[in-house]
């Protein structure tokens, strides 16, 4: 049995019916099998007695049989209960449908029980048992058992019994493909042994060795497949700009100073244009923090070079924002800048069109209508996504299609940690703007419940509007659909109005108005003709009213923090102190950690980062959303040491032999191709 290429069929006791069912969790031949790592492991060493088990325990107990009980509490079915004790209690091992087991025990018996508990005061129940009979088999007490993801129709005693018996093959010697370098540099041990005592451990401590082994080379490999197959094509020559001096003139005349961090990503930025290679660069900044303006002096440096800059937004509402602050400050430099979007008139459009082709326009500004096959320009040179987790990949690289080779900004609001960023982006140098705009103070934040709601409204609303500041009122977030979104934000309106706010001005913004309406409310927000904005999330990107100081959210449980913390950041943009209500209707722990977070901090890298404990990275790093392996084992919080080990080995690699031909480095090689080709065939079934 020593072919691990061989189908799964090949173990005893598997025909087709279950090997279909392991097709499903991607086992084809006994390969795929043994690389089926654990998702866990539970410590069976750790006995506990009957008197110190809580409810909803999974835990191992001791202890000895008193008497075996059978009922039929309906047709069809039969549920055996097993008495136990130990010197501290009495315990009952529940089984359903399972007639067979009455006959495994017999009144005196020690054994070893491992299950998952139910405690109802005194009573003490016992299910999904795993037994063994001390007196039989006294061997195997000592215990790390391994807890695999599974399938309907798949047990985990199937695939610990199936694993064992392909690795018992004494002839089985799993076939190294770690450069011997690597292995002996890095005290990794041996594949064979990594897989042998990941299935089975013999100790913990030979756990932790397997474990290593496992998490490194995932991480090996993942980054240098990033760094082999995304450095193609940033060698292609692109444009060489200058730093032109009237860039200076326009700093100058900005309304503020720039920040330390604004003026360090501004100058990353020329240094990049000034290369003869594409920029290709990330700007991630908190809410706040100033990106626009960084955006808005690069699009400048590259019109002052004699070239076309695009801007491009996810929302009219935002593109229409930018428009509207790059004409103010760019007055006066002679550029011409101009607002395409899908709510101009066919007539307007054109026109815009027109001039973008003739180079009457500079800088071109809009949403996803930017993209269209019709828009041509004559001469561009820089192109800039803001918010760029709305866009795909595609799109964005569609609007750099319309050039060529121009350099690439993208910006983004959402902050990641700067080591997944560098695997994520692995192609993308990366500027932060970790500082916001002095005399900002912190949005304070409370987190109340649902009960509490009227009086948010009643005090904390009128305390702010009768000092001349504005709301916004965030609906509950509708996953389903925009339209009930909408339809829950016009009753929302209605209840304030009719109940709270009848003396005030409430106005109304959801994705279901037409373009021009959501551009006149939102022109009338800003002119202070609003006193309270109630919208849908429409409003998370972006919008920048300064006098806006106190955001309620409703059914704040729903959002995402990573989203929350956005919403938040519609208010703080000005000299006023301001506030955040998260209004909650949940009583789970999760909910209370998450809304506590938010309260306590202002740090959108921290609340991301908590974000993504809580939910788990591998969300947010699937093999879906970014064609890249999956890590089975490895985790980007846990074993953040071993990636940075990893990563700078990989850098090594490459450098030394970019394409992996060395003849130590071919098996390596084969690895990483498997991997990320599996990776992307997945992505394009999706
Ligand atoms: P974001 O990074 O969220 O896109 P914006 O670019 O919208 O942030 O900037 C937020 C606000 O801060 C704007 O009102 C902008 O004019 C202001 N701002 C930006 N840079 C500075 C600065 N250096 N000093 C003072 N205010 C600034
Ligand atoms: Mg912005």
């Amino acid at each position: 049995m020593s072919d691990l290429m061989k189908d799964i069929q090949y173990v005893k006791g598997v025909g087709p019916k279950k090997a279909y069912k392991l097709n499903k969790l991607g086992i084809f031949t006994l390969k795929d099998l043994v690389f089926y790592f654990p998702r866990q492991y539970e410590d069976r060493n750790n006995l506990k007695k009957i008197a110190q088990l809580e409810n909803e325990d999974k835990a191992t107990i001791k202890a000895i049989v008193i008497g075996v009980t059978t009922y039929n509490p309906k047709k069809g079915m039969t549920l055996t209960k097993v008495d136990v004790k130990d010197e501290t209690g009495f315990a009952k091992l529940v089984f359903f449908n399972q007639d067979y087991v009455k006959n495994t025990f017999k009144s005196g018996d020690t054994i070893l029980v491992f299950g998952k508990v139910k405690k109802e005061f005194k009573n003490i129940e016992i299910t999904s048992c795993e037994v063994e009979h001390l007196s039989n088999a006294p061997k195997n007490t000592c215990k790390i058992m391994p807890i695999y993801p599974l399938t309907f129709g798949v047990t985990n005693k199937e695939l610990i019994s199936m694993i064992k018996m392909v690795l018992s093959d004494e002839n089985l010697k799993i076939k190294e493909y770690m450069p011997k370098r690597i292995i002996e540099k890095y005290k990794l041990c041996s594949i064979d042994y990594a897989i042998r005592n990941i299935h089975s451990p013999s100790s913990k401590e030979s756990l932790k060795i397997a474990l290593y082994r496992i998490v490194f080379e995932e991480f090996l490999i993942l980054q240098l497949g990033l760094f082999m197959f995304k450095n193609g094509n940033t060698e292609s020559k692109g444009i060489k700009f200058e730093r032109h001096k009237i860039l200076t003139d326009i700093i100058n005349s900005l309304p503020f100073k720039l920040t330390g961090a604004q003026n360090r990503a501004l100058n990353e930025i020329i240094e990049d244009m000034s290369s003869i290679k594409v920029m290709n660069r990330l700007v991630q900044g908190d809410v706040g923090s100033g990106k626009t303006v960084v955006a808005l002096l690069s699009l400048a440096n590259c019109v002052l070079n004699g070239y076309q800059g695009a801007l491009m937004a996810p929302t009219e509402i935002l593109a229409e924002q930018h428009y509207v602050s790059l004409t103010e400050t760019l007055k006066g430099f002679d550029m011409n800048v101009e607002l395409l979007v899908g709510s101009l008139t066919k007539k307007q459009k054109e026109n815009v069109l027109e001039k973008v082709k003739n180079k009457e326009v500079d800088i071109l500004i809009g949403t996803h209508a930017l993209i269209e096959d019709k828009v041509e320009f004559s001469k561009l040179g820089l192109v800039i996504t803001d918010e760029q987790h709305r866009f795909g990949v595609r799109q964005r690289s569609k609007l750099s299609e319309k050039g060529q080779n121009p350099d690439i900004l993208v910006m983004t609001a959402t902050p990641i940690p700067r080591t997944l960023a560098l695997i994520l982006y692995g192609d993308l140098d990366i500027s932060i703007i970790d500082e916001l705009p002095p005399g900002r103070q912190p949005i304070e934040t409370i987190a109340v419940d649902k009960g509490k709601r009227d009086r948010a409204y009643n005090n904390l609303v009128r305390r702010e509007v009768e000092k001349g500041r504005q709301v916004y009122i965030v609906c509950p977030l509708v996953e389903e659909s925009e339209a009930i979104e909408a339809k829950a934000a016009v009753e929302l309106v209605e209840e304030l109005k009719l109940e709270f706010f009848s003396d005030l001005r409430v106005g109304l913004l959801h994705g279901k108005m037409k373009s021009k309406e959501k551009e006149n409310i939102m022109k009338s927000f800003k002119n202070k003709e609003i006193d309270i904005l109630v919208s849908t999330t429409v409003i998370e990107v972006g919008v920048n009213v300064p006098n806006a100081t106190l955001m309620i959210i409703e059914n704040a449980e729903r959002f995402g923090l990573a989203q929350l913390h956005q919403l938040r950041g519609r208010v703080g943009r000005g000299i006023h102190k301001s506030y955040c209500i998260l209004i909650y209707a949940s009583k789970s722990d999760v909910c209370r950690q998450r809304m506590s977070i938010m309260e306590q901090t202002n740090d959108g890298f921290k609340i991301s980062e908590k974000d993504l404990e809580i939910r788990g990275p591998g969300e947010f790093f699937g093999t879906r959303q970014h064609g890249l392996p999956e890590l089975k084992v490895a985790n980007i919080f846990k074993h953040m040491k071993i990636l940075k080990i990893a990563q700078q080995e990989a850098r090594y690699i490459i450098g030394e032999d970019h394409g992996l031909y060395s003849f130590e480095n071919n098996l390596l090689k084969r690895e990483i191709f498997d991997k990320f080709e599996y990776a992307v065939k997945e992505i394009s079934l999706n």
